[in-house]
């Protein structure tokens, strides 16, 4: 067990764990929906609403340049985050679905043509499934989708037999969120850029997990929600090459993304405001930058160690519950497990878990056609973070066990 991180301690930070749940003390295991948010968190957002509340980037006042500050300050946070070269290339969005479709409806309809080839995988999140058909739609391009294996693994040398001159995108995702499964995704940017394709990586769930380094990856974009990593919803950032960017029109029409407005003609801002139409989440977006300093503060590699060790403690005890089968089971893994039972839906599961105050994820988790190729409706998903402890675990196939006498 890792040593480093005082879970208790942790805990502590997150007021939301002390709620009670059907008289049962909450035990949180839908961290890849979403992560709970420590107080600093919360502190932030209040302390914006409560001492600077201003727009930011057009006030002359001290509250809107204590605000635009802070903004950018986050920017210059997340930047460093993910290592970008700038902060120009670091746009700030509503989420992970906000930035794809940014890149399909700019880069997209720009750039790829009718006959040109995308490939996503069979594990994609419905976000980066379909920002691509709708482009598909519209221009005549055609859509492939790269296999998987029984444990939920790419067919890399089935990706390898789609690529050609016709591919013109590739955007997979870079750890799924049903499966768990880490993408060898250095491998296809290498593999995608060879044919001359552009690439953009899903980061919505390897962003709380692995550290982030998009100028060693060399993908083009790169797109992540911060309310995967204890921050706040409705935010996140677009990572895209300079060059790009550039070429890229704008995105949203509006205040801000402007640099002159007449009725004959607008020229538009610079990287990365041309992006930026309209006041943002502003609170958020200034918390954000707390989430990731409390990321630091834990250490990513202390905190992966610490899930990594509760990952394998899960699946350990769930392999022994007999007719439960775990779905997804790549060598290179996060911490999410999903799995079925024989002879239960996944829903009634659920349903049992949340009266002992459990809260698990079940359904297709926004990956229909992946369920499809597993020839399921759905699963039961547990998804752990830092502030998870051996003993919720425990809870967990306690809850299972009763599932089992109730309905098997
Ligand atoms: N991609 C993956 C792999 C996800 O897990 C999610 C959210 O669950 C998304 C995309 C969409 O993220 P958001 O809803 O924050 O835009």
């Amino acid at each position: 067990m890792n040593n480093k991180l005082d879970i208790n301690l942790i805990r502590n930070d997150f007021p939301i764990l002390k709620e009670v749940i059907n008289g049962k003390q909450l035990v949180y295991l839908d961290n890849a929906a979403t992560t709970q948010k420590p107080q600093l968190v919360l502190d932030a957002l209040t302390g914006y609403y409560e001492h600077y509340n201003a727009n930011i980037h057009r006030g002359i006042h001290q509250l809107a340049e204590k605000a635009t500050a802070a903004f950018e300050e986050s920017r210059l946070r997340l930047q460093k985050f993910i290592n970008a070269p700038s902060a120009e290339e670091v746009i700030l969005t509503y989420g992970t679905t906000d930035g794809i479709n940014l890149v399909a409806q700019t880069y997209g309809r720009s750039f790829i043509k009718e006959g040109d080839e995308i490939i996503i995988s069979t594990m994609e999140h419905h976000s980066n499934i379909v920002p691509w058909q709708m482009l598909c739609e519209e221009k005549g391009c055609v859509l492939r989708v790269i296999p998987i294996n029984d444990q939920g693994e790419l067919l890399m040398d089935e990706f390898e037999k789609l690529l050609s001159e016709r591919t013109k995108f590739v955007s997979v995702v870079h750890v799924s969120n049903a499966l768990g499964t880490i993408n060898p995704v250095k491998e296809i940017i290498s593999k995608a850029h060879a044919v001359g394709a552009k690439v953009l990586l899903d980061g919505a769930q390897a962003s709380s997990h692995l550290h982030l380094d998009v100028q060693d990856l060399d993908c083009d974009f790169y797109t992540l929600s911060l309310h995967k990593i204890y921050g706040p919803t409705g935010m996140g950032i677009l990572y895209g090459k300079r060059a790009l960017l550039d070429a890229m029109p704008p995105y949203r029409g509006g205040g801000e993304m402007i640099k002159e407005v007449t009725f004959a003609k607008t020229t538009y801002n610079e990287l990365p405001y041309k992006f930026e139409a309209g006041t943002p989440n502003i609170a958020d977006v200034v918390a954000a930058k707390y989430a990731l300093d409390y990321v630091d503060l834990l250490g990513k590699e202390n905190i992966a160690s610490h899930e990594n060790d509760l990952l394998e403690y899960a699946t350990a005890a769930l392999k022994e519950i007999d007719g439960l089968r775990i779905i997804g089971e790549a060598k290179e893994k996060v911490s999410v497990v999903s799995f079925v039972m024989n002879g239960i839906h996944h829903q009634d599961i659920g349903v049992i878990l949340d009266q002992h105050g459990i809260a698990v994820r079940t359904g297709h988790h926004c990956t229909q056609p992946l369920m499809n190729r597993f020839n399921i409706t759905g699963t039961t998903r547990a998804s752990f973070a830092v502030y998870n402890t051996i003993e919720e675990v425990d809870l967990l196939i306690k809850g299972l066990h009763k599932v089992k006498k109730m309905l098997g």
